[in-house]
């Protein structure tokens, strides 16, 4: 999260909303506090904690600023095998309350029953619980794959965990619309985790709608926009005015938690102030904010667009060690096969312009990892 407004401020900027531009959204204004997740019939509060932030902080730091989150009434957090130490600093933080208290969310990547066998299995001992709430399959790339952990026994493990009672319900996550779209149609998946703010309104209100029909829970993921969206307020609002969905921004300060509980305890509508920040951001954002929708991959040369579009973004989530990560640093060398044929351009609905933005990521990159190097 980029610095926010600070809780005076908001409370001193406070306007009630122009309705006239919230008309889709009307039924959404019943300030619900908890919703049932889709048909995995968990009741949640709108807002949960995404767990990916707190890998920077010091252990006792993440502790204080989860149980903050949860003493302020937030009842799920979201992690993944993938988050570092997260898992671990989520176990530890919940120790202290009952583990009915809290709905604990993690994801692996593993793509065979082997390797997801061992991250099930990590995450159950790092998170100090004998079941896991929601697992989901994380970061679904494409319809190709999601079918190959079909056909190779993946989802088989993933049934028998559930049959243990080890795993209670079934989601993925995913960052493009094909992925999502194919993850959907599967009859077992009871939860979606997709990138959704202001931004990117259009593309997620279809998601949505597709995952409402089928009784699938919407978790918005990247409430602000990976830290590219600056202001909690129009933010939060935004996302508690869409009807069915939760969100999980991440936190790493106290007055971050404060602010966002503040958001959801009020349940007001979007405020004049809101509308303002959002059409300046949708105007200076829109045309090279990437939405990873994935249209202009793969690059016949190698090239990581997707990961080199959202760079800037990448490293303001990871801690600097990470980043030397090969996914990360071959993302940022990949560039150097770019031939600028200009075919990912071609392909992208949103008309960005690719070939500089991939080089202005890998750049920015290679600066962070020069001390490191
Ligand atoms: S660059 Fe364009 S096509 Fe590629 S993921 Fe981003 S928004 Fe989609
Ligand atoms: S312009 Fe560069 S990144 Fe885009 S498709 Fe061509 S080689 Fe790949």
């Amino acid at each position: 999260m980029q610095p926010l407004r600070t809780l005076e401020l908001l409370l001193k900027s406070e306007r009630l909303a122009n309705r006239s531009h919230l008309q889709y959204y009307s039924r959404a204004m019943s300030s619900t506090k908890t919703i049932r997740l889709g048909k995995s019939g968990l009741q949640v509060t709108r807002i949960g904690f995404g767990g990916i932030p707190i890998q920077r902080l010091n252990q006792q730091q993440s502790i204080r600023v989860l149980q903050r989150a949860l003493e302020g009434g937030l009842n799920w957090i979201d992690t993944a095998y993938d988050y570092g130490n997260s898992e671990d600093r989520v176990g530890k933080a919940i120790k202290k309350y009952s583990r009915s208290d809290v709905l604990v969310f993690t994801k692996g990547t593993g793509r065979d029953p082997k390797t997801l066998r061992e991250q099930i299995e990590l995450s159950l001992l790092r998170l100090q619980t004998e079941y896991i709430d929601l697992y989901q399959f994380h970061l679904v790339s494409d319809r190709e794959k999601w079918q190959t952990m079909q056909d190779n026994g993946t989802f088989d493990l993933l049934r028998e965990y559930r049959d243990k009672g080890k795993i209670r319900h079934i989601g993925a996550s995913a960052h493009t619309r094909e992925a999502a779209l194919a993850v959907i149609e599967h009859p077992e998946i009871e939860v979606l985790q997709y990138p959704f703010n202001f931004i990117v309104e259009e593309e997620g209100l279809e998601l949505i709608g597709a995952a409402r029909k089928r009784d699938i829970g919407f978790i918005a993921m990247k409430p602000f926009g990976g830290g590219a969206l600056e202001d909690a307020s129009a933010c939060i609002r935004f996302l508690l005015s869409v009807p069915d969905i939760v969100t999980d921004p991440g936190f790493e300060h106290i007055e971050e938690v404060d602010e966002v509980l503040y958001l959801w305890k009020e349940g007001a509508p979007l405020s004049t102030d809101n509308h303002r920040t959002i059409e300046r951001l949708r105007k200076s954002l829109g045309t090279r904010f990437c939405r990873r929708c994935g249209y202009c991959s793969p690059c016949p040369h190698g090239v990581q667009i997707i990961t080199l579009m959202t760079m800037e973004n990448l490293m303001q989530r990871f801690p600097v060690d990470r980043l030397s990560e090969e996914w990360i640093a071959g993302a940022g060398t990949s560039v150097e096969n770019c031939i600028e044929c200009g075919e990912c351009e071609e392909k992208c609905p949103y008309k960005l312009p690719i070939i500089e933005e991939i080089r202005r990521g890998a750049d920015t990159l290679a600066r962070a990892l020069q001390p490191i190097n």
